[in-house]
Parts: structure tokens; sequence; C-alpha cells
């Protein structure tokens, strides 16, 4: 059985809140939503179930999207095709980044997002990231390219910011010389 996740929509004020650091170890209702994120996030990917339980595509969820103003993020990442990677980091923290900054091409996404927003989001193209899974074991991951663009969008979410913040309004866009487009 699979039902859909309920994503908060960009107009609800809970979106805008700091969340707060979360306990370990984690309750059990916490780790079933877990589960249930990447459950959905796995399915948004694959064609046949995105169609078949009409989901949007999303490679990252916060936990405050559902409503809970916690520090927990959860990424499914599409490494290869069909091949997954997930990684769940509770109070995560990004303790190094490149100097380099990147933007994704085509803009970025958010699951509480539903328009079209257009512009570059410029992110560190290389970051370092702490934190505990869901067992309470000590996390470090490193990550680059959209990988690392993906934890800092989450990351965001915990401090109430939406990746549509950080456009430029006056210069949505951005060329080659300023930032690396990927
Ligand atoms: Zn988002």
């Amino acid at each position: 059985m699979f039902t859909k996740l309920n994503v908060l929509d960009e107009k609800d004020k809970r979106l805008r809140q700091k969340c707060k650091e979360v306990s370990l170890p984690l309750s059990d209702e916490d780790k079933k939503t877990i589960k249930h994120i990447i459950k959905h996030l796995t399915y948004s990917q694959i064609p046949e179930y995105e169609e078949k339980y009409n989901l949007r595509p999303g490679m990252g969820l916060a936990f405050p999207q559902l409503g809970k103003l916690k520090r927990i993020i959860v990424i499914v990442y599409e490494y290869e095709e069909g091949q997954f990677q997930n990684y769940v980091i509770v109070n995560p923290k990004i303790v190094s980044y490149s100097e380099e900054k990147v933007a994704l091409e085509t803009g970025e996404g958010c699951l509480s997002v539903n328009r079209e927003v257009e512009g570059h989001v410029p992110r560190y193209a290389r970051i370092t990231i702490e934190g505990f899974d869901e067992d309470g074991n000590k996390v470090k991951v490193r990550a680059r390219e959209e990988l690392a663009v993906a934890f800092q969008h989450e990351v965001d979410h915990l401090d109430g910011i939406l990746f549509f913040d950080r456009i430029n309004k006056k210069r949505p866009f951005y060329n080659e010389n300023e930032i690396r487009l990927i």
C-alpha cells in the first residue's frame, strides 16, 4: 500500500519558520515518516510509479514541508538510471563549502512550490555536511554538483528559506562568466 505524502504549499506559514533540533534517538513516528518520504521520493522518480500515483518528481524533502518543524532532511539521489542512494540527515550542518558557486541551468524546483519560478539560484559547488542518520549514528557526507545543490536547498527549508528567496529579483539569470551553470 502506498499513499502520497501531503506536502504543504508555499503559502503555508509553517514553511517560513525555523525548525528545532531533534533529540536522539528518533521517535518511531519520525522513523515512519522518514520511510514514507523515501518511498514517495523514490516512486516519484520512477516513471511507472510517477504516472500510476500521479506524483511530481522530486529528489528531496524536509520535515517542515509536512508541517513537522524538526531539523530532518531526506534526499533520494538517482546517481545512475534506476539506481538510488538515500540520505537521511538529522540536525544537518554544512561544515565546509567550496569558494566556487554553481546554479542549476534550468532553475530549481520544490514540491512545495506549485508554479514555475524562473531564475538561477547560486549555490556552493561542493559542500561537506554533518549530522546523524535515523539510527543516531554520526554521518558526514561530501557532496558536489547537483547533490550539493539538493542538500543546500533542503537545509534552507529548516531555516524557513525557499529557493526563490535566493534569486536576484533585478537580474535573475547569470551568465557562464559569473557562475558555472550545471
Ligand atoms: Zn524544497
